[in-house]
């Protein structure tokens, strides 16, 4: 029996079982690597501004402790559920093992639907949810960062509400903050930029020029659209992107710049262009250099695997592949050169541990630094995990999550069992 449930789960623990078979673990070794050290559920109510109360349900759940602390997004979102937040929490693990950061993994979330709370209720909510959690975090303990819903003014709260308990300014109880709240330049960007900057490795690998490349982008948010704008600034033509409201299209490439204000402004890209609406169902299926879905888990289905007509498919979310997927890719491997979630995404966590470095020594940096020692570690990871793939003959996902895992197992085997 296990509270863990789900499809999201279910195919962390599906990725967990190749990368285990593929290194040989013992079956007697892979629950203590698989599965979450905790799992929290709050209930957070709120006052409504109807005078009514409400009360949702969040969760935390810190998948290992043996590397430091957690690290982890927060997500508020309808589809949040306990295996899905679960499931993410593992993934972090293996990206933070495989980027070297002295992290395991930890994810939460709350399962709301924004579209229905007024900025005054989303306050309440996150306010709430931070004081839930607070015996449960710490800056040794487990750090948040954003995810999905959640953005720099709710790490801000999370962080004054954890202060005020504290009774002293504690910047280092969460990543992603605004950068005059103790934030740290090139936060925002970093995910999104990480994306770009891995794409273009790929497209110097394959001597593919950004001028006149193409890219594809589904999700507009802080991934999405940092990720269009590093394409736009290496000359490249962002020719489609999508959101929960719709798909744009322009095959002289969208104008990133005006299109991020606008969404920045309106919260989405409803309304930028009457012209230039496309079916958002065909988006993914689009022939285009650079592919990044940054939306949701999911999304590619063998179905829409077997239908892919990129050169490069960059995971800017996490999991958006299945397992299914991962097949028909392995079977077509030299059409697309895949650049796995846990690695593609990882700018985000790299800069986020920055962040808490600065917050800790009370020592800021300028952006240059943070963006040249993001592009280190992420080139670092990049040829560790192409040298090994190409090594033991194994997809770039097996590659990428083969590293991260063996290094976990590494360092639970040498601390031993407790007691
Ligand atoms: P966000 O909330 O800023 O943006 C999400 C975007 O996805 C929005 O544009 C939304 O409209 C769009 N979207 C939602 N449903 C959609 C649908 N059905 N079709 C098309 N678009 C849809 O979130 P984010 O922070 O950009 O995160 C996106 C993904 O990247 C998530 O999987 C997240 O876990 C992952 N990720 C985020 C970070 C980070 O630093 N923010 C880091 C690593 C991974």
């Amino acid at each position: 029996m296990t509270v863990y449930s789900g499809p999201v789960f279910d195919m962390a623990a599906n990725q967990f079982n190749v990368i285990a078979n593929h290194l040989e673990i013992p079956m007697e070794e892979r629950d203590r690597l698989l599965m979450p050290k905790r799992a929290i559920t709050v209930s957070c109510p709120i006052h409504r501004d109807d005078g009514s109360v409400a009360v949702f349900e969040g969760y935390r759940v810190q998948h290992l402790l043996t590397m430091g602390p957690t690290k982890g997004g927060t997500r508020f979102a309808p589809s949040v559920d306990i295996g899905e937040v679960a499931a993410l929490a593992i993934w972090m693990s293996w990206k933070c093992a495989l980027a070297g950061l002295p992290y395991g993994g930890a994810k939460g979330g709350v399962n709301v639907d924004l579209t229905t709370m007024s900025g005054r209720e989303l306050e309440a909510l996150s306010r709430r949810y931070m004081q839930e959690m607070i015996p449960f975090v710490g800056p040794r303990t487990d750090v948040m960062a954003p995810d999905m819903g959640t953005n720099e003014q709710v790490m801000a709260w999370f962080m004054d509400t954890y202060s005020m308990y504290q009774g002293q300014t504690v910047t280092e109880i969460v990543t992603g903050k605004p950068v005059f709240a103790g934030g740290t330049l090139g936060r925002r960007e970093a995910t999104g930029r990480g994306v770009a900057h891995l794409a273009k490795r790929v497209m110097d690998v394959l001597a593919i020029k950004p001028s006149g490349a193409t890219a594809v982008i589904q999700g507009f948010g802080n991934v999405g659209s940092y990720a269009a704008l590093g394409f736009h600034q290496f000359g490249m033509k962002v020719i489609a992107v999508s959101d929960h409201t719709g798909a744009l299209y322009d095959s002289g490439g969208l104008d990133i710049p005006a299109l991020m204000r606008h969404a920045n402004k309106h919260g989405s890209i409803a309304g930028f262009s009457n012209e230039l609406h496309f079916d958002p169902a065909q988006v993914l299926t689009l022939p285009c250099d650079v592919l990044v879905p940054a939306a949701m888990e999911r999304v590619i289905d063998a179905k829409v695997a077997e239908n892919l007509k990129c050169r490069i498919l960059a995971e800017g979310a996490n999991g958006p592949t299945t397992p299914e997927a991962d097949l028909v890719l392995e079977k077509h491997q030299n059409d697309v050169f895949l650049i796995p979630d846990i690695l593609c995404n990882s700018g985000g966590v790299v800069v986020s541990y920055f962040e808490w470095v600065q917050d800790l020594q009370q020592l800021f940096w300028e952006e240059e630094e943070v963006m040249r020692r993001e592009y280190q570690i992420l080139d670092r990871a990049f040829d560790q995990m192409l040298t090994r793939a190409k090594a033991d003959k194994i997809s770039h996902r097996t590659a990428a999550m083969a590293i991260g895992v063996e290094k976990v197992r590494a360092a639970k085997n040498t601390r031993g069992l407790f007691p």
